[in-house]
């Protein structure tokens, strides 16, 4: 696991979700992207949303960010309400706090402005009273700092490559001098060297920095390397959480499993590791008309009749390590 450092304590709160609920209407129904999702995140820590695509985790961070407001429900940061914030009202603060780096920086980067501009135009925003000068050299500072040089200054998104294209999203992102960072996918549009070259500078600078991660991914190898906990998402629910290692260890859901079970493995010790007998079987079903009970059971190789007819609460049946699941509900 990602060992915790000294600016993690599971004291301190710092982003709270409580019952959030994000709706959307179509015209064949009400789409329940996120259904009553309730985590905390702790200062200092990656948290993971795992699932398949259909799940909730991007909506859930899409309303931490404020590109969408909730349905029902709140989203505390540092004790302000957020959730029903949209991004274009929230003050100046909130917003240099909480940044995203988005999964592919080919559309998250203008192509027209070359990398000076467009780490330059965020720390003229956030820091209007920095003159020219010290604008560059907090921008040099920074392109040090994540790995780039002064020959980065002037070249356009395209003249980079994958990895080096997202180093300037993350300098971008870094440029606002943030708290907390969302990140959609951050690795999943690049090539192997491309992926460790980010993930190891996403370690330094929360080692460096403290900064805190939100972590939005499918890609469970990714997961293992920088998290220390994860929230496994499906359906708009929250069916296991737990610190990353109990997760791979021991996962209690089978849905967890599933996922686990198709990770790809290089070696055959890794795949020794991996969970048996829960092979991914169906699709997600419709978050229009969710089955009834529990969201999983039409998937579910261990469906029992209660499955249908009660939605399992997300209990802890080890400590900080809480699943939703009849098979480990005592009171069924
Ligand atoms: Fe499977 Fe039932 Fe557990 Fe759902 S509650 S995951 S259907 S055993």
């Amino acid at each position: 696991m990602h060992e915790p450092h000294e600016a993690m304590l599971y004291d301190q709160v710092l982003l709270k979700v409580e019952h959030l609920k994000r709706y959307f209407n179509t015209p064949k129904g009400t789409v329940k992207a996120v259904d009553d999702v309730s985590f905390n995140v702790i200062k200092g820590e990656t948290l993971a949303l795992v699932g398949e695509s259909g799940s909730g985790k991007t909506t859930t961070a899409n309303v931490i960010l404020g590109r969408y407001t909730a349905t029902d429900g709140s989203v505390f940061y540092k004790d302000v309400e957020i959730g029903s914030m949209p991004l274009t009202k929230r003050p100046l603060w909130l917003r240099r706090e909480i940044q995203v780096v988005f999964q592919d920086p080919a559309t998250s980067l203008n192509p027209k402005k070359t990398v000076k501009d467009i780490i330059e135009t965020a720390i003229r925003i956030h820091y209007p009273k920095l003159n020219k000068y010290e604008r560059m050299e907090r921008l040099l500072e920074l392109l040090d700092y994540i790995g780039l040089t002064e020959d980065h200054l002037f070249k356009l998104p395209r003249e980079l490559g994958g990895g080096e294209k997202q180093l300037v999203a993350l300098a971008r992102a870094l440029a606002t001098n943030p708290t907390h960072l969302i990140l959609d996918e951050p690795t999943s549009s690049l090539d192997v060297s491309a992926q460790s070259r980010i993930l190891s500078t996403l370690l330094k600078i929360q080692k460096d920095r403290g900064l805190t991660y939100i972590l939005i991914t499918h890609d469970l190898a990714v997961v293992k390397n920088i998290s220390h906990r994860i929230n496994v998402m499906y359906l708009g629910k929250i069916v296991e959480t737990a610190p990353v290692d109990d997760i791979f260890g021991e996962p209690l859901h089978p849905y967890t499993q599933m996922l686990l079970s198709s990770i790809p493995t290089i070696s055959e010790e890794e795949s020794k590791m991996l969970p048996k007998g829960v092979e991914s079987r169906g699709e997600i079903p419709s978050a229009i008309d969710p089955p009834s009970g529990c969201r999983f059971r039409t998937r579910c190789p261990f469906v029992m009749d209660v499955c249908s007819k009660e939605e399992p609460p997300l209990k802890e049946v080890v400590t900080r390590h809480f699943v939703a699941c009849h098979l480990h509900n005592k009171n069924v």
